[in-house]
């Protein structure tokens, strides 16, 4: 077979020659172990969590080793693209901490290495494409889907592996007359490697999650172009990493499975083959048993459900580099203030089955990051979550912000931070009882007597001074326990809390019901100062009318 004519006939059109690629991207100048990875998303509109562990993962490995991380959009499937889906990708992952050096930009293409979009290359792919036609490494298969579809139904009688390859292979070791007769007749066709492997064969791999692997060569002649031209994920992801310089490729294990084919590829075009680490995909307990994090079903997939639920952005970050690396809890309880990019992530503490996703760690996750955060970023976060998902509370912060910030920072700073707010959809409740329009009473507990409560209430009101600090408020408050005849000897109401009528604990309650609707709140002694003598002696006023006499 005359394979350069071949070449001829298939690309026609003048081409640059691989040499003149080289040229045009060369190896970038960069130190000893830079890590230069990228994240390659399909944009289908759905950013998902195995994004943000794939962009957070790559974004440590290059930023750490003083590499690069680009950002490729792999549009090759244009019947999945929806529109204006690159532009939320890039928005989502930015807003998550993850910073590219180069790539596909809300603007247009940034860095030296472009186009960074797949669909914009084709003329680099068809030159690769040529280059192993000529070297008798691919063909032409002019096989229909009808005639592909039986040999699948064929290969299922026969108990046969399913796929192009041997026997099945027919167009592989054609004459130049029958793929000229098809081309004459217009037939579409596709691009296949001709693989030289077998399934006899194990080839040796070490991933470096996943550790020494012994997987199976590939034997089938995959697709490297389309009917249209454009290249599968395969031939895609050799060409690009190539010419990018893309030193380690981070992604999902599903493309395991076809590794061998990559190796066998990377070899066929005289690439050196990058490092790779296949990432286990997100898991969650389904009731004793885990499963997949699925689109169907969890809804926590979507990266917009954590801001939708008022999540900070650096909760979801912590949350998911604790996730990778186990270690990372114990890093910041030891170094609480730390940006969390002094912490050493290493792809090796990563579990190569994968990770499991747990919301309620998040939560706890989260409750430690806003307890580390001022009065004022809580409350300017809040603010902007409010202004997207709750615009009557938004209007009130705005309105007020010293009485928010004066009641977010109660508890706040210090060693034992309060830990009470995890999403910013909880600070409502935390302290919206500060805004009339927000007050709500809870149910006031049974064994309490609404008597004395009313009498507390009232009894408090006549004799409070904004003047009093924590220690003046709470003798007031003792005063007014030991005229209801209620102890103020905690010690000894615990021991025998049936000989007391009550204890001052409960006045506390009473009083904190009467100001903010709630059993529980940040310091009462605070809150009262905050919300000013007049309203909080026309709040305890108004709790008592409630109350028989
Ligand atoms: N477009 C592929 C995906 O979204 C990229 C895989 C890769 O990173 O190579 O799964």
């Amino acid at each position: 077979m005359d394979y350069q004519k071949l070449a001829n006939i298939l690309f026609p059109h003048p081409l640059k020659t691989p040499e003149e690629w080289e040229v045009i991207y060369p190896p970038r100048n960069l130190p000893e172990g830079a890590v230069v990875t990228r994240l390659a998303p399909s944009p289908t509109g759905f950013v998902h969590l195995g994004n943000l562990v794939q962009g957070l993962t790559s974004e440590r490995m290059a930023h750490q080793s003083g590499g690069v991380l680009f950002l490729r959009i792999e549009d090759t499937d244009a019947k999945r693209e929806v529109p204006g889906a690159v532009e939320v990708l890039i928005r989502a992952l930015a807003h998550y901490h993850i910073q590219f050096d180069e790539g596909a930009t809300i603007e247009g293409d940034s860095g030296l290495y472009g186009p960074y979009r797949q669909r914009q290359r084709k003329e680099i792919y068809h030159t690769y494409a040529k280059k192993l036609v000529e070297e008798g490494k691919a063909y032409p298969c002019f096989a229909t889907e009808d005639e592909l579809a039986s040999m699948h139904e064929q290969q299922e009688a026969e108990k046969a592996n399913y796929g192009y390859y041997g026997k099945w292979a027919t167009w592989r070791d054609r004459p130049m007359a029958d793929i000229e007769a098809e081309l004459e007749k217009g037939t579409p066709w596709v691009l296949r490697f001709r693989s030289e492997g077998s399934i006899e064969h194990k080839i040796k791999f070490t991933d470096l999650i996943k550790g020494n692997l012994e997987i199976t060569e590939n034997d089938i002649d995959h697709v490297l172009l389309k009917s249209d031209g454009i290249p599968t994920y395969h031939f895609a992801h050799a060409v690009d990493d190539h010419l990018m310089r893309t030193t380690h490729v981070v992604r999902g294990d599903e493309w395991l499975s076809t590794l061998p084919f990559h190796v066998q590829l990377f070899g066929a075009l005289g690439f050196k083959l990058p490092k790779y680490l296949h990432i286990g995909p997100l898991q969650k307990m389904d009731g004793d048993s885990k499963r997949k994090l699925s689109k169907r079903k969890d809804p926590e997939i979507a990266l917009t459900y954590y801001q939708q639920m008022g999540y900070p952005v650096m909760s979801v970050y912590e949350y998911i580099l604790g996730v990778l690396n186990s270690n990372f809890e114990d890093w910041r309880r030891a170094n609480p203030d730390a940006n969390a990019d002094t912490f050493a992530f290493s792809p090796k503490k990563m579990n190569p089955a994968g990770s499991l996703f747990d919301e309620a760690k998040l939560k706890d996750t989260s409750k430690n990051v806003i307890s580390r955060m001022t009065a004022e970023e809580v409350y300017t976060l809040t603010l902007e979550w409010a202004e997207e998902n709750d615009p009557a509370f938004a209007t009130c912060l705005k309105a007020n912000p010293e009485i928010a910030t004066s009641a977010l920072s109660i508890g706040r700073g210090g060693k034992k931070p309060r830990k009470d707010i995890a999403v910013w959809s909880e600070v409502k409740g935390y302290m919206g009882y500060l805004y009339d329009e927000f007050f709500v009473f809870e149910e006031f507990p049974l064994h309490y007597s609404k008597e004395d409560a009313k009498k507390a209430m009232l009894a408090f009101a006549d004799i409070y001074s904004e003047a009093y600090d924590n220690s003046a408020w709470f003798e007031k408050v003792k005063t007014v326990a030991e005229g209801l005849g209620y102890t103020t000897d905690m010690k000894a109401y615990k021991s025998n809390p049936d000989s007391f009528p009550g204890s001052v604990a409960d006045v506390s309650t009473f009083l904190r019901y009467a100001i903010t609707g709630k059993l529980n709140s940040p310091d009462l002694c605070e809150l009262m100062k905050i919300l000013g003598k007049e309203k909080s002696l026309s709040r305890l006023a108004r709790a008592a009318a409630q109350f028989p006499n």
